[in-house]
């Protein structure tokens, strides 16, 4: 499959890794929209939250603990910090392999719908 995040999780695709452990890899976005931006994914290819089974949802907290890791390793967990999964079209979902945003650096405006 000709997907650009599994190549980038996957080491096909180098990239600026920032975390990665046996199931999740996290890099820096292209485009940071905040002084921080990171895209935490799952190794194995889910096209969004809704390609998630119920009995594989494992993969979910293996990802808010991997981000858990990287807000201490960056050093913004005590700042805080703002996590954001697009899903699917109507969500904004441009890159169709399942991703989570974390912004962080600076105090976020409120969360805007559009
Ligand atoms: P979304 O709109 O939620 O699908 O977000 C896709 C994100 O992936 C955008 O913020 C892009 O800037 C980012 N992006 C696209 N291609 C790459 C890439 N090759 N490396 C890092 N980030 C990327
Ligand atoms: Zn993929």
């Amino acid at each position: 499959m000709d997907c650009i995040f599994c190549k980038l999780a996957n080491g096909e695709i180098p990239t600026n890794m920032v975390y990665e452990d046996e199931r999740i890899a996290a890099f820096k976005d292209v485009n940071p929209v905040a002084p921080v931006h990171i895209l935490v994914v799952p190794k194995k290819h889910y096209s969004s939250l809704e390609d998630v089974d119920f009995e594989n949802m494992d993969v979910i907290i293996d990802i808010h603990k991997a981000i858990r890791k990287i807000a201490e390793q960056e050093g913004f967990s005590k700042n805080g910090y703002r996590i954001i999964n697009n899903c699917g079209k109507d969500g904004g979902q441009e890159v169709p392999h399942i991703h989570y945003h974390v912004l962080a650096g600076k105090q976020l405006t409120k969360l805007v719908t559009d």
